[in-house]
């Protein structure tokens, strides 16, 4: 009898449906399938595969709203951050392919009537392992250039958001050529069964410890490994900032998807002299959050994904409490299914709430006296994915020295478009988007031709 997995709305616990797991005894079928269906679809032109990806994004696109709304459900963000997250899907996968067809060009060499060519091959089979926070979008960056670079795909979602991802794999298989994408459904049974599979390629989004789990087990036929793992980010405010600027991205970033976003702000580092003031503000905006469902229209917290993370986010909080940190904005009484907006100052690195990713709506405040300890407290921290400094005279500074893959002078760490979504230390490796990321996803081969 197959197993179900069973995906619930995580702000009502109603069950909002059911796939079935895939048996780990059939995964070494589905990639030999994937073998076969990947020297058929490296066959074709890059223009052909371009093609079909561009029909699934039409379909995407015809069906943005519904997917949305199943998106909305199971994972608990509010109906606006899914319509976009889905409507991104559908609308960049030409703007992308294009993106990898230009990057993945053979390059042509010639020197004393030799002809060299450096050609991007696919790699072959791609796993891609998938988190539930931005349940399509994660998948998505890394589904479409490997695909558009020849490669198959064998895809394992989140087992908290099995239900969006099936909806996803299953618009792609209406138009693609048979097996060029399955989807493998079920938890850490079936993503270690992956990874110890006949895979070429393995591109994990997800945490670190699953991430050097990944890492250990996929040393036999010296896998390629892209790995996106979590953030601790730190801010930094200068004593010149524009604190209200400074505060309203604090309490911004800290609280966008209900926190559990891997470039979060996470850790506050404000200078001693602006702490009044900058705690004022971020309370201000702070309080004009509410949580609710993912349909009510007023809030923009949304539920936290299962209960073992929201008593994660509860433990982070009590710990720092104990420990002598202040809460100038929260509650004891969290309704079921989410956390309030709190803001929580006097943090230091002997709490949770400042050593591990605390992946919930929670502004941690702490100050410092001079820029070299805030930037060293900042780096103390074994993840380095964003970070942020607000301020004027010692930012290159401090933007020079702090650990980051992505760094955000008097904004977020977001970039634009042709750079990559990098991490550094362990936050991980291998990257998302941008000419060099897609690259990843193919095999250099130099051909050398001589004169017959
Ligand atoms: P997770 O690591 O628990 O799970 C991710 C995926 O790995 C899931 O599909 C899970 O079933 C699978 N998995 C679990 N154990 C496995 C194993 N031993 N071998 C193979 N696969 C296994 O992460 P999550 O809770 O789904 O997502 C939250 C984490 O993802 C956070 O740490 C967050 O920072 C990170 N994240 C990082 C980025 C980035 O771009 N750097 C983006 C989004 C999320």
């Amino acid at each position: 009898m197959s197993e179900i997995l069973y995906s619930y709305n995580p702000a009502t616990k109603e069950l909002v449906g059911e796939v079935n797991v895939t048996p780990v005894s059939q995964i070494k079928e589905i990639i030999d399938k994937s073998k076969i269906a990947q020297k058929k679809w490296f066959d074709l032109t890059i223009d052909e595969r371009i093609a079909y990806l561009q029909k699934a994004g039409d379909i995407l696109n015809q069906q943005t709203q519904s997917l949305a709304v199943l998106l909305s459900k199971e994972m608990g963000k509010d109906i606006n951050r899914s319509s976009g997250e889905v409507g991104g899907c559908a609308n960049d996968i030409l703007y992308k392919a294009n993106e990898v067809k230009s990057a993945i060009k053979t390059q042509v060499f010639s020197n004393y009537g030799v002809q060299t060519q450096m050609q991007y091959n696919p790699i072959g089979v791609c796993a891609v392992i998938a988190p539930w926070n931005y349940p399509m979008a994660m998948a998505h960056w890394l589904i479409i250039p490997a695909l558009v670079a020849g490669n198959s795909v064998v895809y394992k979602p989140s087992e908290e958001t099995p239900l969006i991802a099936q909806a996803y794999v299953e618009i792609f298989q209406s138009v693609l050529p048979e097996d060029v994408l399955q989807i493998v459904q079920g938890d850490e049974k079936q993503g270690k069964a992956l990874v110890n599979s006949d895979v070429n390629l393995i591109a994990f989004t997800g945490s670190k410890e699953v991430g050097e789990d990944i890492m250990k087990n996929s040393s036999k036929g010296f896998k390629r490994l892209i790995m996106e793992l979590g953030g601790k980010d730190p801010l930094i405010v200068l004593d010149d900032a524009n604190i209200d600027k400074a505060a309203r991205f604090a309490v911004a970033s800290s609280f966008e998807n209900a926190g559990q976003m891997c470039t979060s702000t996470e850790r506050i580092y404000v200078d001693k002299k602006i702490l009044k003031s900058f705690e004022e503000r971020v309370v201000l905006y702070a309080k004009q959050y509410k949580v609710g469902a993912w349909n009510d229209s007023s809030a923009n917290i949304g539920a936290i994904i299962n209960d073992n993370q929201r008593n994660r986010i509860l433990n982070h909080i009590d710990d720092a409490k104990q420990k002598g940190a202040k809460v100038l904005l929260g509650s004891d009484n969290h309704p079921d299914g989410f956390i309030l907006p709190t803001v929580i100052t006097d943090v230091s690195e002997d709490m949770l709430l400042f050593q591990d990713e605390t992946f919930g709506p929670v502004v941690a405040i702490s100050s410092f006296e001079n820029v070299d300890d805030a930037i060293k407290r900042a780096n103390s921290s074994e993840f380095a994915l964003g970070a942020s400094v607000y301020g004027q005279g010692d930012i290159e500074k401090v933007a020079k020295e702090l650990d980051a893959g992505m760094l955000g002078i008097n904004q977020g760490s977001g970039s634009i478009a042709d750079t990559p979504w990098v991490g550094a230390k362990s936050s991980g490796y291998g990257y998302h988007g941008s000419p060099d990321g897609h690259r990843q996803f193919t095999q250099v081969k130099v051909v050398s031709k001589g004169q017959y």
